[in-house]
């Protein structure tokens, strides 16, 4: 079969983390081109908008959009309507409104849209999600919890309207629990700290509902030491601790999945999937808790944030 050629979209920290050596290392997929506009890649030609790499290289097949998400969304429509399959990094917009437009214009053109939530790519999620299924949920906790000035720095697009603040992890966070609770996740409170100096909130705290059994989720931006990226989960039947991102999984405090992090390489796997088989994925039960959290928050007004 042909390899997907594909273009990346925002040369920015993930891409040159996770997506380079993620396209590296599948033989699927053929890197051909990069648009950013302030950085380069050596080894591929250089654009510094999509517009101009697809006029110049219309023969791309695949777009990788890597962008903050204030812009996103112009960019990976423009793609959808040239007939380009279209990958984009979490969160899929910054509104709601715009992911449903994109998955009606990737399915206008027949094209595949793949809204990644790389948390779930994580290995223990999928166990996690099984072994939830036949048992009774009776409480959860969400710690989730990183040091802005560690894993975002100098990243003023957080701060802006439309940048998520604290959600921006948090959101990750809200994909594993959509995908490995038996029931929809309802948003029944939300409180939002925003610094005085930034249009997006630095910490969280979130009261979720799953048929009947709360769970409460603690987003925080300055958490210094020890990092959290964790989910404790209470059943009828034992507690089943997520953690490290859900690449960790304990039941009952015995380890039941350890691995190092994959999560690009598969969600790279389930792209050339999709491609192939003409398909979209494009789920937005995470985005939608966080519009609610929006929607619905209380505003608590905090400290100013200097980075
Ligand atoms: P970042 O380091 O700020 O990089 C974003 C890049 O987007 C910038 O380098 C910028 O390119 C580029 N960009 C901005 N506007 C653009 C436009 N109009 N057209 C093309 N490129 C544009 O941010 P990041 O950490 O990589 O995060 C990007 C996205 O990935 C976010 O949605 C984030 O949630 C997600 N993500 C990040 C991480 C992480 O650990 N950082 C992990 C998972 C997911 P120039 O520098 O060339 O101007």
């Amino acid at each position: 079969m042909n390899r997907i050629r594909i273009a990346v979209v925002g040369l920015g920290k993930i891409a040159r983390d996770q997506h380079l050596p993620a396209l590296a290392a599948n033989h699927a997929f053929e890197l051909v081109a990069v648009a950013s506009p302030n950085h380069r890649l050596d080894g591929v030609p250089n654009f510094p908008t999509l517009n101009e790499l697809i006029d110049t290289i219309p023969s791309v097949d695949a777009v990788s959009i890597c962008t903050p998400p204030q812009v996103r969304y112009d960019i990976a429509r423009y793609a959808l309507a040239r007939g380009k399959h279209v990958m984009i990094e979490k969160p899929p917009g910054a509104t709601l409104s715009e992911v449903a437009s994109l998955g009606e214009i990737a399915e206008r053109h027949r094209v595949s849209l793949f809204a990644s939530w790389h948390s779930r790519a994580a290995s223990g999620v999928e166990p996690a999600r099984a072994w939830l299924a036949p048992r009774a949920i009776r409480i959860a906790h969400i710690h989730w919890k990183e040091d802005v000035r560690v894993w975002h720095p100098g990243q003023s697009w957080i701060w802006r309207a439309g940048g998520f603040g604290v959600f921006d992890p948090g959101i990750n966070a809200l994909s594993i629990l959509t995908r490995i609770m038996p029931y929809e996740v309802v948003l029944k409170d939300a409180e939002l700290f925003y610094p005085s100096n930034c249009e997006t909130p630095i910490a969280a705290n979130l009261l979720l509902d799953v048929h009947g059994a709360s769970v409460r989720a603690e987003f925080d931006f300055l958490q210094t030491g020890p990092q959290t990226w964790d989910i404790d989960v209470e059943t009828d039947e034992g507690r089943l601790l997520l953690s490290h991102g859900g690449s960790i999984m304990h039941v009952n405090g015995n380890s039941i999945v350890v691995d190092s992090d994959h999560e690009y390489p598969r969600l790279y796997r389930e792209f050339e999937t999709l491609v192939r088989e003409r398909r979209s994925d494009v789920d937005i039960a995470p985005l939608r808790l966080v519009a609610d959290a929006f929607l619905s928050g209380r505003r608590v007004n905090v400290a100013p944030f200097i980075e």
